[in-house]
């Protein structure tokens, strides 16, 4: 029968690239923990109308790029294209963002946008993120940002460079989308079909189009950070003095908007060189006044979020050892019961165990366990029944130990036995490996 393929941009994630991507996961989730953040489940549907309130009904995402079906009753749903507005949604819901209080979630998990795929992104892609709802102070923007470089570190994105911005918040901002306006009306002509639909309806979106003459155009546009009140001002300076003050490397670039309505004052990206034009691997910002828009109390906020295929295309390559580190192997029919339990209780201990099936000859076993990349080869056959003790081989030394383990013995106590060989095995390279 012909083989049933998967859906066009959702992809398999396969050992041992499923190992590194969980191992990814649970160094950003130590960081996250060390910031004191908790975790929030939160479902990959939602009613449609949370992201067109939240992200804005004018932007790339909401327009084109989302999976949007009715439930059989004729409600909206979508597949969550992001992680915020869900993620807000339950700290309402579950009275967790409230004044007085500060809440401090991270996230993980599949998000779904149907863009054209590419190296590095795909329609099924994995995003962490961490959201701190009722701040409002550029001391938590600051903490924000250290956050996301520690991250960045932590997932071997050391050539990530952070950019930021800030975009001005409801008192400056429509000075400066009129302004905005102004300048592409002058320039229409030089504009593409897309900016001049968005020049009326979303004109920030012009700074981030990608055609290289809107590009040339936008560059002498009106800058932001030109347009800012004194409030936003005085946040924006002291945000940056603060990521000075903690040596976080950092460059301000007026263009970048984000593609989200919801983000107003700090806004911040890293691009990593490697990875071409398409070169961001997570973002952020602020996002005053979205609680309040979802129906909750006028609380502040600001998060990130980090594309986890991205990091892992950007970071320095990192394996993940998952070769089990012993093998044992049932030479005799007899030690079936002696080997499985033994294999058992070394499991149990958290050691990474293989079984061998039994009635294989040595050779045989011992290349399984070889190209599995155990450090020991546990060896139980009909002698070491009688002797109630198993040979040890230390594949690393290329040496047996012959009758060193106790059979029966507990899986701490045969892992000790384990460390003393090891132990007594003379360096990798140091030559003389051949003995036994
Ligand atoms: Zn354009
Ligand atoms: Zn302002």
């Amino acid at each position: 029968m012909k083989a049933l393929g998967g859906v066009k941009g959702f992809h398999d994630i396969v050992p041992p690239e499923s190992e590194r991507f969980t191992a990814l996961e649970d160094r950003l989730r130590g960081v996250l923990r060390s910031y004191n953040y908790d975790e929030i489940r939160v479902p990959i549907a939602e009613r449609t109308e949370l992201f067109a309130r939240s992200l804005g009904e004018t932007t790339d995402i909401v327009e084109k790029e989302m999976y949007t079906f009715d439930d059989r009753d004729g409600t909206s749903l979508t597949l969550r294209p992001e992680g915020t507005a869900s993620v807000v949604r339950a700290a309402i819901a579950a009275g967790l963002a409230q004044r007085e209080r500060v809440a401090k979630l991270y996230y993980t998990g599949p998000m779904f946008r149907r863009e054209r795929p590419q190296r590095g992104r795909s329609r099924q892609f994995h995003q962490i993120g961490a959201e701190l709802i009722g701040r409002d102070d550029a001391m938590a923007d600051a903490e924000t940002v250290v956050l996301f470089a520690d991250c960045l570190t932590a997932a071997g994105v050391s050539t990530a460079h952070i950019v930021l911005n800030s975009l001005g918040d409801a008192a400056c901002r429509p000075a400066y989308r009129a302004a905005l306006t102004a300048y592409g009306e002058a320039h229409v002509a030089e504009l593409c079909a897309n900016c001049r639909q968005r020049l009326t309806r979303n004109p920030l979106r012009l700074l981030d189009c990608k055609e290289e003459g809107c590009r040339r155009v936008m560059a002498d546009a009106p800058r932001v950070t030109d347009h800012l009140c004194d409030a936003c001002r005085a946040h924006f300076d002291e945000v940056k003095r603060l990521l000075a003050a903690a040596d976080i490397a950092f460059s301000e670039d007026p263009r970048l908007v984000r593609g989200l309505d919801y983000y107003v004052r700090t806004a911040f990206e890293a691009l990593a060189p490697n990875l071409g034009a398409q070169n961001a691997v997570g973002g952020g910002g602020r996002y005053d006044g979205l609680v309040e828009a979802l129906g909750g109390p006028p609380l502040a906020g600001v998060g990130f979020a980090l594309g986890v295929e991205r990091l892992l295309l950007a970071g320095e390559a990192s394996t993940v050892d998952t070769s089990p580190q012993v093998s044992v192997i049932p030479l005799a029919a007899a030690a079936t019961l002696a080997a499985l339990q033994m294999a058992r209780r070394l499991r149990l201990a958290g050691v990474r165990t293989e079984l061998e099936s039994s009635g294989r000859s040595v050779k045989s076993a011992m290349r399984r366990a070889d190209k599995l990349g155990a450090r020991f080869a546990i060896l139980v056959g009909d002698d070491e029944l009688a002797a109630g003790r198993a040979t040890v081989r230390d594949l690393r030394a290329q040496r047996d130990h012959r009758l060193v383990l106790a059979i029966d013995a507990a899986g701490a106590a045969l892992m000790d036995g384990l460390h003393a060989i090891a132990a007594s095995a003379p360096p990798v390279g140091a030559g003389g490996a051949a003995g036994g």
